[in-house]
């Protein structure tokens, strides 16, 4: 399965544009056959899966169909681990093996410990973390860790909100380990992995490795530590585990969202928890949301003006994920629709996300007939296969005002021009974009369309 998604992804990579392919592409990995026939695809997020399916989805099942010579419709959905899978496909060399696949024989390297292929993500380094006031403390003792003994504070404890920067403060930790000291032993898990590790060696019988798995490393990083809250099993091994690193003066770093003492813990390992450096981190203010923004952007080579970069970090204020995420939908309609972004392109992917509740709804049917009046043609015309220009023009005009002035996906409106793809759409919308710039009088027109539509 590997070998026939690498080429799926081949020939998708070459009928793309590179924004396209590495905002929506490559970050894709397959996962299980599932039982209603579909192969599994992860996404980074909801977003994305809901994103990469209603926009790549044809392209990818038919890409991979002439790969495998059978057809087979694709589940895209979120990774439920999406921060521990290297980003790398060729370096996915398997952390720790779910129980069905656990080779019988005795490993030769210790799975879990191993440093290579441990799963840190490239892009969550110190140099791409943004510092403000909000996360100033846990960066720096976040660093000071890195740097190794001393041991100075052990365990560090980092709690705050979601997406406010602990996965990525402690895949940071492990880069600096993993550059700076390469022959040390450490290990990054979550500990919802670390539990279902836990259970499925204990199934097996072979509790004993699951422990020397972890009992071997020189630096021990585990995420989201409040997913151990109530259950005991786990957290009785964890304790047992967090003991005998600590006693071999080996550093441990947890993240969790809350404090140790807000957390349903057995009594010792909250008191093991708090005995280290517990620090916090709050959501940003506006000047660091910005310095992210400006940041990702030059991460992505995209220019990104300063009134802009103000406007949405001024609009998203929860954390750092909503914001990113807003400038991942920015980045894309910039790219599909060649045109650079401006503070209207924001507005607009910001009033598609929000879903404002005072636009009016705008039935497809309804631009149809207001393009197809105006352009003295039929509604059917622009449903119909007629390629002439007299068609084709109206029909792309009106594409692009489906797609601009209604919340419908590209294969929906696809759907209703007479059930064309939606590349044709997207297509249609790169060109009246292009055109209008060089063209007044369409730019003229297309004002006016969307007057008449918006009354
Ligand atoms: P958490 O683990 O706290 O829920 P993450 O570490 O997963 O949050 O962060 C969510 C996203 O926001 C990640 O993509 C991360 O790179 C980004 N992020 C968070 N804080 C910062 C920051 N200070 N600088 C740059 N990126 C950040
Ligand atoms: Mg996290």
């Amino acid at each position: 399965m590997e070998e026939y998604w690498v080429k799926t992804v081949a020939s998708v990579k070459a009928q793309v544009s590179p924004e396209v392919y590495n905002l929506w592409i490559k970050p894709l990995r397959p996962g299980n056959n599932l039982a209603d026939g579909r192969l599994e695809i992860f996404c980074h997020n909801d977003f994305a899966a809901d994103y990469v399916r209603s926009h790549y989805g044809t392209l990818l099942e038919s890409a991979m169909a002439v790969e495998r010579g059978t057809h087979q419709p694709l589940a895209f959905r979120a990774d439920p681990e999406p921060r521990i899978r290297p980003e790398k496909p060729e370096s996915t060399e398997p952390k720790a093996q779910p129980a069905a696949t656990l080779p019988t024989h005795e490993p030769k390297t210790q799975p879990v410990a191993s440093s290579q292929g441990m799963g840190l993500l490239e892009r969550y380094t110190f140099e791409s973390f943004v510092v403000g006031a909000c996360n100033q403390f846990a960066h720096a003792a976040a660093s000071r860790v890195a740097d190794g003994p001393p041991l100075v504070y052990n365990p560090l404890y980092m709690h705050g909100g979601t997406g406010l920067g602990k996965t990525h403060l402690l895949h940071a930790i492990g880069h600096k380990v993993l550059k700076e000291r390469p022959h040390e032993k450490i290990c990054y898990i979550s500990s919802e992995k670390f539990m279902t590790l836990f259970i499925d060696y204990t199934r097996m019988g072979r509790v004993n490795d699951f422990k020397s798995q972890f009992r071997g490393v020189d630096m021990l990083l585990v995420d989201d530590i409040h997913f151990f809250a109530g259950k005991k099993g786990t957290q009785e091994e964890f304790f047992h585990t967090f003991n005998a690193l600590y006693g071999d003066a080996k550093q441990i770093v947890l993240t969790s969202d809350s404090l140790p003492q807000d957390m349903v813990l057995d009594e010792r390992l909250r008191s093991r928890f708090a005995q280290g450096l517990v620090v916090d981190l709050h959501p940003p203010d506006l000047e660091t949301r910005v310095a992210i923004l400006k940041k990702k952007a030059i991460m992505e080579g995209i220019d990104f003006q300063d009134d802009v970069a103000f406007f949405l970090a001024d609009a998203i204020q929860t954390n750092v994920r909503e914001l990113e995420g807003a400038l991942i939908r920015i980045f894309a309609l910039s790219s599909m629709e060649r045109v650079p972004i401006t503070m209207a392109l924001v507005k607009e992917s910001l009033r598609n996300t929000l879903k404002n509740p005072d636009r009016r709804v705008i039935p497809i049917e309804e631009i149809q007939r207001t393009v197809a009046t105006f352009y003295k043609i039929s509604p059917m015309d622009l449903r119909s296969n007629k390629r002439s220009r007299e068609f084709s023009h109206p029909r792309q005009i009106a594409m692009y005002l489906c797609k601009k002035l209604t919340n419908h996906s590209y294969p929906e409106i696809g759907e209703q021009f007479g059930g064309r793809d939606h590349t044709t759409v997207l297509y249609a919308v790169g060109r009246v974009n292009e055109k209008q710039s060089e063209d007044s009088i369409l730019a003229r027109q297309l004002q006016s369309l969307t007057e008449m539509l918006s009354h």
